[in-house]
Order: C-alpha cells, then structure tokens, then sequence
C-alpha cells in the first residue's frame, strides 16, 4: 500500500484526550479485526487536559450520576467510584459523607476511570484481532491521497490510514492563542500551572484575568499553595459562576415548544419557568438543567444572526449560570469574596506589561467608565478559558489543516465545520469521506460539545456512523 517506513492503519484518531479515547474504546468494541492509531504526546491515553489535573481540589463539576462516559449505562462512573472507594482509594472522600453518585471525583481520578475504560476494551478487542498503537507524538500535518489520508508526525514518522478523526479537543488560550497581540500569554501563568503557584509570594497581590472555571482551579491551587494575599478578578461582565446543586427533576418544558427558536423567546420561556420554579420553592437550576438536552437542536437549528446575538446578549449568563462550579471551589470563593480578600472588577484588559520592579501589570478599563487603570501584582494569571477559534491557534496541525483547505470555521468560527455525523466540510464545502471531527472542535455546529455526555454520545454515535459508512464502501 505504501513505503516500509509509513505505517498502516483503518482508522487513525489525532488527539488521545477523553474524545480519541471513547472513540477508540467504540470502535474497538465492534467485533471485527481493525488496526487504530492514536497520536498523542501525553503518555497517558483518557486523560487530555482537562483529566491530567494533578491538584486534588480540581475537582468534575457535576456529581459522578452525571458524568459516566457509557451513554448506555449512566451508573458507569458510580459504580466505577464505588468499587475504586471500596478498594482503598480516595480515601479523602470519606470526609464529605456521600454516596458515591453524590460525589464530585477530582479530575485526576475521573481520568484514571476512562483509561481503565479505553484498558478494558483494548483487552475485549485482542480477542476478535483489533488493536491500538499509540504514537506519543503530534501529528503536524495531514495530506489527502487517493488511498487515504497521510498524516505526519512532529517525530518525522507517518502514517497511512483510510480515515482520520481530528479529536484535537480544546486549545487553552493560556498556551495556544494569538488573540492577545497585548502579550498577555508571554507574561501571564498558565492557571494549571502549579507548581509556579506554589512559588508565588504568598502575601503578593494576584491579579487574574477571566472569572469561570478556569479561574475557581487558579483559586484552588493559591489556596493549596497557602497563598495568602490578595486577588482581584477582572473579565468583562464581572459574573461569577454559580455553585452546582443538585436540584429535583423538572418538567422537560422544551419537549412540547418545538417552534420556540430565537435566544431571546428561549430566554423569556426560561426565566417564567425558573420563576414558576421558585414559587413552588424548587432551585431554578432544576428547569435550567432541562433545557441542556436541547441545546444542539436549537442551535443548530438558529440562524447566523440569532446565534450572534445569543452569543452578544445570553452567553456570558450562559457560562455563568450553566457552567457551575463543584461545591469544594465554589465554597472557597464564597469565603474570598466574604473575607474581602478577592474582589471581582467588570473591565476590559487593555495591555500587559512589568513595572519598574519587573512585576506585572495590567492596564484595565472598567465598565461604563472612560479612564482606564494599572494594576500590578506578583503575578497575572491568564484564565480566559478556551480559544476556539482556530485561525488564532498557534500549533502546526490547525494551520496546515486551514492551509490545505481540508477544514474550515464553523459557524461564528466556532471550531471548524463539519456535517450533522462528524464529517468534515472544507474550504470548498466540499464534505469529507475519510476526515472527521468530534467533541470540542463542533462547538460552532452544537455550541455544547466539550462535557463528559457530550463526547461521550458523540464518539458512539460516529463509532456507529464510521462502521455502516466502511461496510457501505465495501472492502
Ligand atoms: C480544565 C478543564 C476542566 C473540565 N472539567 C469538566 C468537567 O468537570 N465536566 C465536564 O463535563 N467537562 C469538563 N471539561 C470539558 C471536557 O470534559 C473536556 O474538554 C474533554 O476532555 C474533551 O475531550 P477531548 O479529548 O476532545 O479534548 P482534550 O481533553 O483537550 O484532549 C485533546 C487531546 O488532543 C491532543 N492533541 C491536540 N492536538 C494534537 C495533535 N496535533 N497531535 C496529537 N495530539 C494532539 C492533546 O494533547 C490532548 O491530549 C473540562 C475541560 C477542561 C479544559
């Protein structure tokens, strides 16, 4: 099929975070012989960044009953945690007195569970002749042939395979984006970075840029740190996130309002709910947790200028009321914000710098106001989240992809674009047999396509699509 030094796969999955890894595990399950590779540097396959935490308070943000990565069983992670406690470990949960379901597992072990899932269906494959390599590399290129799809590797190796899936997960605007020509990713810490938080003065002023999870983990880790001074938080709206309760069951109310469309009709129909909610002395976060399994139709269903304007109008509320905090980090930001320690500013970043001192600074603009500030501390911590926006992503692989015009945006240039299974749709709006995507780079087709359920649903659903497209192609 090719030269001696270009390996040969079926299917080769780029990225070996919990996407590539639920996908592998899919497809290993179907019981015919295939040959799957997995390019990914990190030398441990499940965990990508998110699940490679190593701090114990960077904890899931739903409890495990929310968070199984088998769409067919949503006890897997419970069981999975309970069998895991039984056995001797994580013995710090005993402390919080909950069943295991109740509990919210710290990132580290919730990788160590999707890996023991990717283990087990690697040894069930060997019986019917799969396997799965894995090439602790990067991939820096891909190139469409007539007989496959070549993709180079950053260690100069190749590889040859009838599709590729791009399961390249979340670029971490801490490391990869360009959007702050400011320089903010040269002077700023990296919020996962904990070691250099242990290294900070502990009585310094810490200035952190961006208000969601990212910023709940920098707190964890100052507090882990003993770090005692002050922080001040700065991100465009001043929302904080919510904390995660676990509210009871609600009506599904968007199952029957199959016409409702545009963010704001959402928006109205929602709040009456949570009002109706909250004069039965029920949390809101019960009707607002209803409307999650219909956020992929109805975005997709929107037009451009209606997602724009969810995006303007909704999104900020979105993050902050959807994208809840796990109790442990929300209860320590509670105690900041009561102990005057952490201020949280409305403002815009305007430039970074150092001081005379070679401290950092940051020049800021708050809302509503024509003058703009300096403010230094002993160090900035850059938490603005996610860039996906793959133009702005600094990695060789992005790049060559929008070079060769195999991908292009998606929606809002949200990730890149792609067909209702996965496929991927390039410069020429061409829709690709052999290229494929999933999880994180289809925010702009699904807007929600990064959680635990999301990935999960998504690698069975292009497992399944991935076997019927081959068997229909014939041999
Ligand atoms: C800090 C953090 C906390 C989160 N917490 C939660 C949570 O509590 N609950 C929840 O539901 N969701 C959470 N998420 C979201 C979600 O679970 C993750 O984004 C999920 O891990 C997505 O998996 P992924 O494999 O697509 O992406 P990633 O985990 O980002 O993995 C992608 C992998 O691809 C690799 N890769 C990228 N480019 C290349 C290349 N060119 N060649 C080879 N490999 C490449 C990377 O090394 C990485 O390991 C969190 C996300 C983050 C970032």
């Amino acid at each position: 099929m090719s030269d001696r030094h270009t390996l040969e796969a079926d299917i080769l999955i780029i990225g070996g975070g919990l996407s590539g890894s639920l996908l592998a595990a899919q497809l290993l399950r179907q019981p015919i012989g295939r040959r799957l590779v997995i390019v990914e540097p990190r030398a441990d396959l499940g965990r990508g960044e998110a699940y490679s935490a190593v701090e114990l308070g960077h904890t899931l943000n739903a409890n495990a009953a929310r968070m199984s990565v088998d769409p067919d069983n949503p006890d897997d992670l419970s069981q999975w945690l309970e069998q895991h406690i039984a056995a001797g470990g994580w013995p710090e949960s005993a402390e919080q007195g909950l069943p295991a379901a109740e509990l919210f597992p710290p990132r580290s072990l919730f990788g160590r569970y999707a890996r023991q899932r990717l283990a087990q269906a690697q040894a069930a494959a060997a019986l019917h002749g799969s396997e799965l390599l894995h090439l602790c590399t990067e991939a820096v290129d891909v190139q469409l042939e007539a007989r496959g799809v070549r993709v180079w590797m950053a260690d100069g190796s190749r590889c040859l395979a009838d599709r590729v899936i791009l399961a390249t997960g979340m670029f971490t605007a801490a490391r990869t984006s360009q959007r702050e020509g400011n320089g903010l990713n040269t002077l700023a810490v990296d919020p996962w970075d904990v070691a250099t938080m242990g290294g900070l003065d502990p009585d310094g002023r810490v200035l952190i840029i961006g208000s969601g999870l990212t910023m709940i983990d920098a707190l964890v880790s100052l507090n882990q740190a003993g770090h005692r001074g002050p922080v001040e938080v700065f991100s465009r709206h001043g929302l904080l996130p919510h904390v995660r309760r676990q509210p009871p069951a609600w009506e599904d109310f968007l199952a029957a309002d199959t016409d409702l469309r545009s963010p704001l009709q959402l928006f109205r129909a929602l709040r009456a709910q949570c009002r109706l909610a909250e004069s039965r002395g029920i949390d809101w976060q019960a009707p607002l947790d209803t409307v999650r399994a219909h956020i992929g139709r109805l975005w997709s269903q929107a037009t451009d200028v209606q997602r724009r304007q969810f995006v303007r109008h909704v999104r900020p509320f979105w993050e902050s009321h959807h994208h809840r905090a796990p109790p442990l980090g929300a209860a320590l930001l509670e105690r900041w914000l009561v102990q005057d320690r952490l201020r949280i500013r409305a403002a815009t970043l305007l430039a970074v710098a150092r001081d005379a001192d070679g401290l950092p600074k940051v020049q800021v603009r708050s809302r509503g106001e024509a003058q703009s500030e300096w403010r230094s501390g002993c160090a900035v911590i850059n938490s603005m989240g996610i860039e996906y926006d793959w133009r702005r992503v600094d990695r060789p692989l992005p790049r060559q992809l929008l070079a060769r015009e195999l991908v292009r945006p998606g929606p809002l240039a949200l990730g890149i674009a792609a067909d209702p299974n996965g496929a991927v749709i390039d410069a020429h709006g061409q829709v690709s047999q052999r290229l494929f995507t999933l999880g994180p780079p289809l925010r702009g087709q699904w807007w929600e396509s990064t959680a635990v359920t999301d990935v999960a649903a998504q690698a069975k659903a292009l497992a399944r699509y991935l076997l019927a497209s081959s068997r229909a192609a014939g041999p």
